[in-house]
């Protein structure tokens, strides 16, 4: 694919123009966000069920695989309910079917988010594009429209509670403030792209916001931060419990305002542990590469479903509805914004807990708890006996960026050993693959000062709990010590 030529003076003369209609559909999404949460359940149940009679005929009319799913359905008149359950795998084998623009290819899509140099950049000049890791066995790519990416941008300012909390930017700026993400940044990931897409657009925020890579080991994380002196920070809460550590331990030295954590489940005692130790205020998100903004934090510790823009079905392994208060096994996902990639009655894969009671905080948005959702911090000694600590998702990105495979498991069985279970994809032999694994995790190892530790080939298939039932990609085995 070609680079867009800066020079071209129809896009030159169609940039104002393009950012005036965004920002306009910004502030139409802005007011309606505000005056939703004034709204009751009645109104709120309204304008979500005109949104998805919006979304399904819009499918079925434009999508060729919903075309086919809803076949012996009336758009207009089915309940959620009676619409069938999809699953990523499915959807992903027939992505030019998928997407509502006919124009749209998976080759051309690959291309683009092969290019780190891309990251933040529009595709086609009207979408953003991002993948998920590849955690439950398939990665995704999705595309965002315009008009998603205003309602999540909508959301955000108007619902997140830690903006009440964090300095704005003038502020930040004013006291030589910093905000930094730590996160998998060589990827066309949901987090980074969306932080570089904003840095794109604001020079103000392209001076101030910084990305750290949490692939690096930890102590050169910790002489970036100290360097860089943070006032916000925005990372997974596997990286802020890693760096609680650091902190207590004097070796990182920051004092941020506001931690923002998302991506993973955040315990109540882990928040008061990473609150504790930096001395200031943690908020949460509940968002997936499917859809941005789920769920916020309200500041009581609970996280409210943007109910007017998301459906979030809890259901059990034959998705049957389960009740407010009973965790789920998995949960189905209609995102309302987005309507270039249909995503309706989607098998996200996370359980997560309706509350039955409303929330002391008085929102008329439902509150719900996100349950598992996490891999594990492993630990190793190294022949020094210096213990040293990574983070799950690092461990999987070394791996998934270091041989493009997807499923796969890395579990540590001792102090200085893992094994992986692996699946090569068709046309890869199993030694080939074996190949790139060992040498992809060795070099991670390597880098982290960890040569010492034994990879170990397993031979059974990548699996999922079998008392959960969830499917983890880094485990810490039974037996392994976990602490610092
Ligand atoms: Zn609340």
């Amino acid at each position: 694919m070609s680079r867009p030529d800066p020079f071209d003076p129809w896009r030159l003369a169609l940039g104002p123009i393009r950012e005036l209609s965004q920002w306009w559909r910004w502030w139409g999404s802005t007011q309606d966000c505000m005056m939703a949460v004034h709204a009751d359940a009645a109104g709120l149940a309204k304008r979500r069920d005109a949104r998805l009679a919006g979304l399904v005929a819009h499918a079925a009319a434009n999508s060729p695989i919903y075309r086919e799913l809803y076949r012996d359905i009336d758009p207009g008149r089915a309940s959620l309910q009676s619409l069938p359950v999809v699953r990523r795998q499915t959807l992903m084998h027939r992505f030019d079917d998928w997407v509502t623009d006919r124009s749209i290819r998976l080759d051309e899509v690959r291309r683009f988010i092969s290019d780190p140099a891309r990251i933040g950049e529009p595709y086609r000049d009207r979408y953003v594009l991002w993948t998920s890791s590849g955690s439950t066995g398939e990665p995704g790519i999705f595309v965002q429209d315009e008009a998603s990416l205003s309602v999540y941008e909508a959301l955000l300012s108007t619902r997140f509670s830690a903006r009440e909390h964090a300095e704005s930017l003038w502020q930040t700026l004013a006291v030589g403030g910093r905000m930094a993400m730590l996160a998998a940044i060589d990827g066309h990931y949901a987090g980074v792209v969306t932080w570089e897409r904003l840095r794109r657009r604001n020079p103000l925020l392209h001076a101030c916001a910084r990305t750290f890579s949490v692939l690096q080991p930890i102590g050169e994380l910790v002489e970036a931060l100290n360097a860089f002196e943070p006032r916000f920070i925005a990372s997974y809460p596997t990286t802020m419990l890693l760096l609680a550590d650091e902190r207590r331990a004097n070796r990182l030295r920051v004092a941020p305002q506001t931690i923002w954590c998302g991506g993973e489940t955040l315990a109540d005692a882990e928040r008061a542990r990473i609150e504790s130790v930096f001395e200031c205020r943690v908020f949460q998100d509940y968002g997936a590469s499917e859809a941005m903004a789920i769920a916020f934090d309200c500041g009581c510790g609970h996280l409210h479903l943007n109910c007017d823009w998301v459906i979030l079905e809890p259901v059990d392994a034959h998705y049957r509805p389960v009740p407010a208060g009973t965790a789920s096994t998995t949960v189905l996902l209609t995102n309302l914004a987005n309507r270039v990639q249909p995503i309706i009655r989607y098998d996200l894969g996370d359980s997560i807990t309706m509350r039955a009671s409303p929330c002391p905080c008085g929102s008329p948005l439902p509150a719900l708890t996100v349950d598992g959702r996490r891999d594990d911090i492993l630990c190793f000694v190294t022949p020094g006996g210096r213990s040293v600590r990574l983070l799950p998702l690092a461990v999987e990105t070394a791996v998934e960026e270091g041989t493009g495979l997807a499923r796969f498991q890395v579990i540590q069985i001792a102090d200085d050993a893992v094994s992986v279970r692996f699946a090569p994809p068709a046309g890869t032999s199993r030694n080939a693959a074996w190949r790139r694994i060992r040498r992809a995790l060795g070099d991670y190892l390597v880098a982290q000062g960890l040569g010492d530790v034994a990879v170990n080939r397993d031979e059974q298939v990548p699996r999922a709990d079998p008392v959960s039932g969830k499917f983890r990609q880094v485990i810490r085995g039974p037996g392994v010590d976990s602490r610092p």
